[in-house]
């Protein structure tokens, strides 16, 4: 790894960092077990049984190339993989989302490691979560799907990426073929109640109503938000002045607990294309004035923070 990590960590236990170091030296084989892969005997793959009608709630069956409820709603799967449960009256307010250039320069970025470290903590919680083997993980507002497929890698979850924006779950298909991707709404997740393990929103919304639905007792949300100091250098070549804000997770009430949360940041050194793919990916992009771009376009590489927290959720039993 080229980035030197400095985590300020706020509770994190001896036993923790021990296993997280076996995990980035990849000692630790137990921590990466073999995923099942899809379905066995004609079986119906776990993370297809939690489909449920974004239209009436019942229970999703899929058939040849659709997913049909009991009332007959019919839901495509699409060439690449993907199934769109958006019901028809939500596409008209659909965000248009990334475009696809903006999709590609996250990609580049993503998979240039930069944000590895992120993966790996959020991974290490998985396992230290995880109550059964292969839990069956949602990802909320999965994207082009980098962390949906790396938690899949690093912990051999049965996953699901879901997002609003189709371009980009378009792009997921590519990552895994045994993560079932879905463009869905958030604010009405396609999953029956009490039937997922863990959910994880990284930078995306929390809506702790709807994830208290769908998830297991027991289970858990593990998400991941920026901290004040996240691409500060960025953003004070961008703007005349950087305010201070001091960005905390919000407090959650109802069955969710939160039974940790933790401050990480570390540095990464950005080579001149990967700056600019990152500028690309962030809405910075979009305020920046000519005279900035042109300094940012000059610019060879930039020292940048990283600088986010994970929370985890825990629902209680
Ligand atoms: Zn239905």
């Amino acid at each position: 790894m080229k980035d030197q990590k400095d985590s300020t960590v706020i509770s994190q236990t001896s036993e923790f960092q021990s296993k997280k170091d076996k995990l980035l030296s990849g000692t630790d084989r137990t921590a990466q077990p073999e995923k099942k892969q899809g379905s066995v005997n004609g079986a119906v793959p776990e993370n297809e049984t939690v489909l449920c009608c974004p239209i009436c709630g019942g229970k999703l069956v899929r058939e040849e190339k659709s997913y049909r409820c009991e009332k007959r709603h019919s839901f495509d799967r699409a060439r690449q993989g993907y199934v769109n449960l958006l019901p028809v009256q939500q596409k008209h307010s659909l965000n248009p989302g990334d475009t696809k250039e903006m999709l590609s320069a996250r990609r580049r970025f993503l998979d240039s490691g930069h944000y590895h470290p992120i993966c790996q903590d959020v991974a290490d919680c998985i396992l230290r979560y995880q109550r059964r083997e292969h839990p069956l993980l949602a990802d909320i507002g999965c994207g082009e799907g980098y962390y949906t497929a790396a938690f899949e890698r690093l912990c051999g979850v049965n996953g699901i990426g879901a997002d609003i924006a189709k371009d980009g779950v378009r792009m997921a298909c590519q990552r895994s073929k045994t993560i079932l991707w879905l463009v869905a709404t958030a604010s009405r997740l396609p999953f029956r109640e009490e039937s997922v393990d863990v959910l994880t929103a990284m930078f995306s919304l929390l809506l702790p109503e709807e994830y208290e639905r769908v998830l297991k007792p027991g289970g858990c949300v593990i998400e991941v938000t920026v901290g004040s100091d996240h691409l500060r250098e960025l953003k004070e070549i961008i703007y005349d002045e950087v305010f201070e804000q001091h960005k905390h997770p919000v407090s959650v009430e109802g069955a969710l607990v939160e039974t940790e949360c933790t401050e990480h940041r570390y540095r990464m050194t950005l080579p001149h294309r990967e700056l600019q793919d990152l500028l690309l990916m962030t809405p910075h992009f979009w305020r920046i004035r000519q005279e900035r771009r042109r300094q940012l376009e000059e610019t060879e590489q930039l020292t940048l923070t990283v600088h986010y927290w994970v929370r985890v959720l825990q629902k209680t039993q």
